[in-house]
């Protein structure tokens, strides 16, 4: 065995538009380093296509994996003889009209693909960074392969979502906001979601960087062009060369950063190996960041384990405040929010009583006009 063999590998290939016959040329180029679907997928088996579906938004907001991305992997699997379902647990809104407004229906239309609901759970003990219930879809279990189809965006929490964060979406329905209050720090929520990564273990990872999200990610930053997929088998090497191309340091993803320490394979630089297009060519410029550009103290700061530099990093990270001028009422983020520390003003404007916020951010995440501030 070559030293380069025992390498992860994540390739990179470009695509700039979404149009199907742009996209199954790009898809084919992104998967020539392992020989194509074949790969990964044989005839007759049952494969579940996990997009990040986190709201009801268009696919022109780039908030969701773009339905073009996931017609283009369903078509691969048909022809692979598989059988093709495709499912994801939204962060607000139901199914029915998330899969409609995400354009995912029209695609299970098209391919003939199944869509399932992540409503029930298998409810099993996980034991990784640490031994944790986790209520992860029930579907899982009942499929031979899965296809983790993740969007890249910036992300308040953990520094970016791209294919580690997207598995996130397996656990049920409301369990995520319940998961959330009891992993209130970035470095504990970041154990969390490496943990249900690792459980859900997607056989392949590919992340939609056609158009990517910046600034105020997940959900109301600005929609970037960048023209580029990625695959991977492993989410961790994924994600070390996503936070690359978009100019930070991969440990200033929290999940990265974790997943480093605890010497998971895929987490240093020198275990990667990028295939397809070089890492250098497609940096994405001046890329904004977000929250995770001015991320370094607290980054630096978690290799302390005296309590008070806990108290300390802690008290670094911002509250969330709602823009009065840019709230419609929705009352989304009240709904969400996992503390239920929000109420309404005498005007019917969500009010956030800060002494209890335990600053998760997921009123940010679901606020769909983008009045969080933080
Ligand atoms: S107010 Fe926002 S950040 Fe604070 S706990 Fe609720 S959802 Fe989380
Ligand atoms: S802050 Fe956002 S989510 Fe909350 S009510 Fe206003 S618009 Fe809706």
């Amino acid at each position: 065995m070559d030293a380069s063999s025992e390498k992860s590998i994540v390739s990179i290939s470009s695509c700039n538009r979404y149009r199907i016959d742009t996209m199954n040329d790009s898809l084919k180029m992104l998967l020539e380093p392992w020989g194509g679907i074949n790969y990964f997928v044989k005839s007759g088996q049952r494969v579940l296509i996990k997009p990040n579906l986190l709201c009801a938004s268009s696919p022109e907001e780039a908030v969701t994996t773009h339905p073009v991305l996931i017609r283009a992997i369903a078509d691969l699997v048909k022809k692979a003889g598989a059988d093709v379902m495709i499912g994801d647990s939204p962060g607000s809104d139901d199914e029915e009209t998330v899969y409609k407004r995400t354009g995912i229906e029209e695609v299970a239309n098209e391919t003939g693909a199944r869509l399932v609901k992540f409503d029930s759970a298998r409810g099993r003990k996980f034991y990784g960074i640490k031994a944790r219930n986790l209520d992860l879809a029930a579907i899982l279990d009942k499929v031979d392969v899965i296809i983790n189809a993740a969007k890249l965006k910036t992300h308040p929490l953990t520094g970016i979502t791209a294919s580690v964060k997207n598995t996130y979406g397996c656990i049920v329905g409301k369990k995520k906001a319940k998961l959330h209050l009891e992993n209130p720090l970035p470095l504990d929520f970041a154990r969390l979601v490496i943990d249900i990564h690792m459980a859900v273990k997607p056989n392949l990872s590919i992340l939609d960087a056609v158009i990517a999200m910046e600034g105020t990610g997940p959900r109301s930053g600005k929609a970037r062009k960048a023209n580029l997929l990625l695959a991977s088998e492993n989410g961790f090497a994924l994600d070390n060369i996503a936070a690359r191309l978009v100019g930070i340091k991969p440990d200033l993803v929290t999940t990265n950063y974790i997943a480093r320490e605890m010497s998971y394979p895929g987490t240093k630089n020198i275990d990667i190996l990028v295939k397809g297009l070089p890492l250098e060519e497609c940096i994405i410029d001046s890329f904004d960041a977000g929250a995770a550009a001015g991320r370094n103290i607290p980054g630096l700061l978690a290799n302390f384990p005296l309590s008070w530099f806990r108290g300390l990093r802690n008290n670094l990270r911002p509250f969330p405040v709602i823009n009065k001028n840019s709230c419609i009422k929705c009352l989304k983020c009240l709904e969400g929010c996992p503390a239920q520390i929000i109420v309404r003003d005498s005007h019917g404007i969500p009010f956030i009583r800060r002494e209890s916020c335990i600053r998760c951010y997921c009123c940010r995440e679901l606020c769909p006009n983008g009045a969080v501030d933080l």
